[in-house]
């Protein structure tokens, strides 16, 4: 089989020490929090507005916050119980964020099961995307996005392809492989509901070939089943990104400014399509996933727990921490933000937990800037990073912006790559978040 792969991009560790195998092997244990406490924004778009209180009783599955505008969803229960509380908390990120907080009763009380649509072979179009919507389901690879959305195509825009994301290119992280493994039947089965509600082809599921196992387990799944392929990928960071997946698996290139659909095809992640199986076939929302509690913990696990579990929680399921952890990365070394703490919760989109000692966890001090060009040859998206470093060092937005910075995904490659320790990546990221805040305040810098 052709091994496709795209231009620049690194290899993060080593292929034989990578970080995933703490837990490739590993299949996902149940475990069950005292507490969930469900932050309501859960998914990109406006935070939802909750619709219980302090003291009432909740089932699990049950509606516990409204959708807010165009990308809103609903959130559900993920246990059942009494809620304790609904307040402003820290979570990951600057600002607090509304929160509810339930005490598990363990008793595991269903809310009714949504209306029977049918099976993702047979259930009308509209009614899975509707049923996507319903069941709360966003982007499970990290970005959170409502899939309603995607599915969603304005204008006469149209999709031929689906891509299910099964790459998992961040070191450490094995949550979306032990799902490939032990859920292989129900992401073709989502797969499959989501080509229909599309009225789509072709749906390719891409995987990385450090993941043999998982290759053939989707491969075994998909057998017979009309449009399906699974793609063999070379292993390197960062071969999940969106624009680099639908190049290197269809050829096509995403035009600077536009998105997927203008290039005919959709992404999204193996266990969104696995999620939207149980929403379709099962009329079960999206409350539960499949995280990878991993690094410096004594017993590195894979584990399925609900939405909003606590990840100290986690931590102490997991034995505790092995010696003193430095840092502790919300989702993969590359591009998941440090966490201060580990007082926060897991959301829909939150992969793993990857924790570090001082010595994985060192901060270089940044050096001046040696002309290398490394930085420039690793980039997937062919900018030059240590040009565009320079106008974030003179602050100059514009500048910036001219050397195309928004077009920067943010992806890690040439902070790791540069052997002054330039922190490219952050300066890019800051600059963008400006650039972003100042056209919503109307062009004020
Ligand atoms: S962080 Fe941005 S500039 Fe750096 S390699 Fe990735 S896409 Fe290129
Ligand atoms: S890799 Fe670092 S040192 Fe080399 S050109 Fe880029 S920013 Fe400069």
């Amino acid at each position: 089989m052709i091994k496709r792969s795209f231009k620049g991009g690194v290899h993060p560790l080593s292929r034989t020490h990578e970080g995933k195998q703490l837990t490739r092997n590993k299949a996902a244990v149940v475990f069950e929090p005292e507490y969930v406490c469900i932050p309501m924004n859960l998914h990109l778009g406006a935070p939802s507005e909750p619709c219980v209180k302090k003291g009432d009783i909740v089932k699990e599955r049950q509606v516990i916050a409204n959708p807010v505008g165009f990308l809103g969803l609903p959130i559900h229960a993920s246990v059942s119980g009494e809620v304790t509380e609904v307040s402003e908390k820290q979570q990951l990120g600057p600002k607090k964020v509304m929160c509810i907080t339930i005490k598990n009763d363990h008793l595991h009380t269903l809310e009714e099961p949504m209306e029977d649509i049918g099976t993702c072979e047979t259930a009308d179009p509209k009614k899975i995307v509707e049923r996507i919507k319903a069941a709360g389901i966003c982007g499970m690879g990290g970005a959170a996005f409502p899939l309603h959305v995607k599915l969603t195509i304005q204008d006469e825009k149209y999709a031929d392809t689906i891509i299910l994301n099964g790459a998992e290119c961040e070191t450490h992280l094995t949550s979306d492989f032990r799902t490939m493994l032990e859920r292989s039947d129900d992401i073709v089965a989502g797969l499959r509901a989501i080509m229909r509600a599309m009225n789509c082809k072709h749906g390719i599921i891409a995987i990385e070939d450090n993941k043999p196992e998982a290759i053939e387990a989707m491969k075994k799944a998909a057998a017979g089943k009309e449009g399906i392929t699974v793609r063999q990928l070379k292993t390197k960071y960062p071969q999940g990104s969106e624009k680099q997946l639908i190049t290197v698996v269809t050829g096509r290139e995403v035009p600077r400014g536009k998105l997927p659909i203008d290039c005919h095809v959709i992404v999204t992640n193996v266990a969104t399509a696995a999620a939207v199986k149980s929403a379709v076939e099962d009329c079960r929302p999206l409350v539960r996933r499949v995280t990878t509690v991993t690094g410096k913990v004594k017993c590195p696990m894979n584990l399925l727990v609900p939405i909003g579990t606590n990840v100290h929680d986690l931590i102490e399921y997991c034995g505790g921490y092995d010696g003193e952890a430095a840092k502790l990365i919300a989702g993969g070394m590359m591009t998941g933000p440090a966490a201060p703490t580990d007082n926060f919760s897991i959301t829909k989109a939150m992969g793993g937990i990857v924790v570090l000692d001082a010595k994985e966890a060192v901060a270089f001090e940044e050096g001046p800037c040696i002309r290398c060009a490394r930085c420039v040859s690793v980039c997937p998206i062919g900018l030059n990073p240590a040009k565009m470093k320079q106008y974030c060092d003179a602050n100059d937005m514009e500048g910036a912006k001219r050397n195309n910075v928004m077009d920067c995904i943010v992806c890690g490659c040439c902070s790791f790559t540069c052997p002054a320790n330039r922190y490219l990546t952050a300066s890019f990221k800051n600059m963008k978040d400006r650039i972003t805040l100042a056209s919503r305040l109307g062009g004020k810098k």
